[in-house]
């Protein structure tokens, strides 16, 4: 079994307000437990897996957040230590971490990347101060600047840098300038996501009560579509609705990826299994999607030394709070909403049958017809393949993604 692992650091120095991942600020003091928690957690995990008949093997590797880079290059070092020690990683893996500009420094990025940790994606969001302040970032954009040739030195060649768009007053020009700003900075990968409001952050509050200027979608549309014919002007590829690569670099097995398209991102969007570690990590793996406690203390006390004689059925912890079996239907419909954001390579029926069972006009005899006629998805012949057919979103369909996602939902 091929395998992904997800690493949740849920610490960060400040809350921003537009953000509900799970993250906690003023908490730092517990890093040490929750590094050792991790560890339990890991090997837990790993002497599960050890009993399977097909232990999986490890492919892509990430560290998301909160905000990792609050982690040392000690700290980062003993984490992989114990995944490599506990699980077989792939010759190629990739190993992420994210990272905030401003928490960074020339000996902390050499320690991670002689850990074994390959890329590195920072959040930069804009290259606008005013922006930047707005979403209570704590950098400016010289920061990131700063940040990127520090990873460069530490031998850093696989990295994302990750924006917003459609903020509040945000104008086309302004968007325009964060995206050729960035394109200076020659990232292998590019995330640009539309700020959404969620409910219960500041942001959705504030805008609940007419406080915020919301963002005009027909606005925030235009910036997506000039996004898409510049970043695609300018070498990368678009292979999901928010994610770009550039298309060039080194050889890879996967013919339908850019060679920098982000493995571990594709490993979900692929409907694939992943391990996930930490507080608030979510998993898919052995039938089961599961979820560990939100809190950092209450995942850290799940994770006694009591607990590890407990015993479980793989991929589930004593920090797993939430889980189920998934139904053949639900592992349809995940696969549809997954897949589907891979805007070049779609949905190959063949691919969907042969996971399945039934072919997608069997499944979906209705409601693919009406997304074909309403000119959200487009039917193609497979490049792989070249007699199976694939389904995909037009670029209509990329801008209505939800429209096409709620009528493949059963
Ligand atoms: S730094 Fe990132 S994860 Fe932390 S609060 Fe801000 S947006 Fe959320």
């Amino acid at each position: 079994m091929n395998a992904s692992i997800y690493l949740h650091v849920p610490f960060c120095k400040h809350r921003c307000a537009y953000c509900d991942f799970n993250t906690y600020a003023g908490q730092e003091s517990m890093i040490p437990a929750y590094v050792s928690a991790l560890i339990k957690e890991i090997e837990f995990v790993g002497r599960q897996s050890a009993r399977l008949p097909e232990p999986p093997t490890i492919g892509t590797v990430f560290f998301g957040g909160g905000t990792p880079s609050l982690l040392s290059g000690t700290q980062f070092a003993s984490v992989m230590d114990a995944l490599r020690s506990t699980f077989t990683f792939s010759a190629t893996l990739e190993a992420t971490i994210e990272a905030n500009p401003g928490t960074i420094s020339p000996q902390k990025l050499n320690a991670i990347r002689k850990a074994g940790i390959n890329r590195i994606s920072f959040g930069a969001q804009s290259a606008n101060t005013q922006e930047l302040r707005m979403l209570e970032r704590e950098h400016d954009f010289f920061t990131v600047i700063e940040a990127v040739s520090t990873a460069r030195k530490a031998g850093f060649d696989n990295l994302n840098l990750d924006l917003i768009y459609g903020l509040p007053e945000q104008t086309l020009e302004s968007w325009q300038t964060t995206v050729k700003r960035v394109l200076d900075l020659q990232p292998e990968h590019i995330s640009a996501y539309a700020l959404t409001l969620e409910h219960g952050t500041p942001f959705g509050k504030w805008a609940q009560r007419g406080l915020l200027p919301l963002p005009d979608p027909d606005l925030a549309a235009d910036m997506y579509e000039w996004t898409m014919d510049h970043l695609e002007a300018n070498g990368y590829e678009q292979y999901e609705i928010s994610n770009w690569a550039v298309n060039r670099g080194f050889e890879t097995a996967d013919r339908q990826m850019p060679p920098h398209a982000c493995r571990h991102n594709l490993q979900y969007w692929r409907s694939l299994p992943y391990l996930g570690f930490g507080a608030g990590a979510h998993g898919y793996a052995g039938g089961y999607r599961y979820s560990n406690a939100l809190r950092v203390k209450t995942y850290i006390d799940r994770l006694t030394a009591d607990s590890q004689s407990l015993s479980a059925e793989f991929p589930l912890s004593p920090a797993a709070v939430n889980h189920h079996k998934q139904a053949l239907q639900d592992d349809m419909s995940d696969y549809m909403l997954n897949t589907l954001r891979l805007v070049k390579a779609g949905v190959a029926d063949a691919d969907f049958r042969s996971r399945f069972g039934s072919g997608l006009l069997e499944v979906y005899p209705k409601e693919i017809g009406e997304l074909v006629r309403a000119g959200l998805l487009e039917i193609k012949t497979s490049e792989v393949s070249k007699t199976s057919e694939v389904y995909r979103l037009t670029k209509r369909g990329r801008l209505l993604g939800n429209k096409v996602f709620v009528e493949l939902v059963k």
